[in-house]
């Protein structure tokens, strides 16, 4: 009895193994498929900390307002390049770097620039969701966008409808994705969860009334992480775009402490997502990830600007990795623009928005095989 069990174990056992080496071998031969994509933007995040770490000079009480210097440079102060951007970004450059490509060095050739030449959040979201500048796009007012996004155009798409979700921080949001004209689902202040169903959704909001209230326009990112996270775990939407905001309020006002703190939890948030991903079954092995950001800021004590008078905040980066991206690490010589995030975004799910709309950048280079 016993030894006819056990046989029939090791056999099922081996076919498990068969079917495990049959699903993760059919990739390996050129076939990865990515159908789903994670979008995420950290607004005013400058390439600078992305690729140095923390800047030594800001932390300090004069430039960079840092309250509490000795405790900011114990987490985020590393003599080495390389752990010092670890300390700050650690899924960045622990994982997505290593399986993907990050876009932005200006130092090695592949600079990423924003060409919308205002250099803040509004023209630089509609350049990154729609492909292309607008001069008409020309302040942050709640003025519904005139232009068709990536993801406005996607979820017309009957392998898309209804499974677009977009989470965000800041009540412009809905018009930026013109919610009146697209329908897409865009939850950017206020609760976390509308109309709550389980215990978690109420708690979230209830969190959320608990926490701090800073700014007029923008909450702090843990409703926006909250809501996003359980939107991937529930209804598993094949395009989930999350537009974290903290970074880029604290660095207005002078806290170069608190925006080196809310980038470190982007950076976990972000893993929070993709491990999340890779445990469901809709979308492991077939999810792909990019990352990027609305305007850069200044390179000196003006670190905490940006705009038409702010040159350095015309660059920025951005990364990306999946299933079907070959290209890896750092990467020179390739420069890009701001434009190319919506192109990318479709290729990444197997579309083409470059052919659908005249006038949009194309996708960035994320493998070696020629066209
Ligand atoms: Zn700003």
């Amino acid at each position: 009895m016993i030894a006819k069990s056990q046989k029939r174990v090791v056999g099922a056992f081996i076919a498990v193994i068969g079917a495990l080496f049959t699903a993760t071998a059919s990739p390996a031969m050129g076939q990865s498929r990515s159908d789903r994509v994670i979008v995420v933007t950290l607004d005013g995040v400058r390439w600078r900390e992305i690729f140095g770490g923390a800047d030594r000079r800001l932390i300090t009480g004069g430039d960079g307002g840092t309250a509490d210097t000795a405790f900011t440079l114990a987490r985020f102060w590393r003599g080495d390049l390389a752990l010092r951007r670890r300390a700050l970004f650690p899924f960045l450059w622990g994982t997505v770097v290593e399986r993907g490509l990050l876009l932005g060095d200006s130092t090695r050739g592949s600079a990423v620039r924003v060409t919308n030449g205002m250099r803040f959040s509004y023209p630089g979201y509609n350049e990154l969701f729609v492909g292309a500048p607008d001069d008409r796009v020309d302040s942050n007012d709640q003025v519904p966008n005139p232009n068709v996004s990536v993801l406005e155009w996607l979820q017309r798409r009957p392998a898309f409808a209804g499974s677009v979700e977009i989470f965000g921080s800041w009540d412009v949001f809905p018009s930026i994705f013109n919610v009146d004209r697209s329908g897409l689902p865009v939850n950017g202040h206020g609760l976390p969860f509308p109309t709550p169903t389980t215990e978690r959704e109420r708690m979230a909001n209830q969190m959320t009334e608990w926490l701090p209230t800073h700014w007029r326009a923008a909450r702090l990112d843990a409703p926006t992480m909250a809501g996003a996270l359980e939107a991937l775990r529930v209804r598993r939407p094949r395009i989930l775009t999350v537009l974290l905001g903290e970074t880029d309020e604290w660095a207005h006002e002078r806290r170069y402490d608190l925006y080196l703190d809310a980038a470190r939890r982007s950076d976990a948030f972000i893993q929070a997502l993709w491990e999340t991903a890779q445990s469901l079954p809709e979308y492991r092995g077939r999810t792909s990830l990019i990352i990027a950001t609305d305007h850069g800021r200044g390179a000196g004590r003006d670190w905490t600007d940006h705009g038409r008078e702010v040159p350095a905040a015309e660059r920025i980066w951005m990364a990306i990795m999946g299933p079907a991206v070959t290209l890896t690490g750092v990467r020179a010589d390739q420069p890009a623009t701001q434009s190319q995030f919506a192109a990318t975004i479709a290729k990444l799910v197997g579309e083409d928005w470059q052919s659908a709309r005249v006038g949009v950048a194309p996708a960035v280079r994320i493998s070696d095989e020629r066209r």
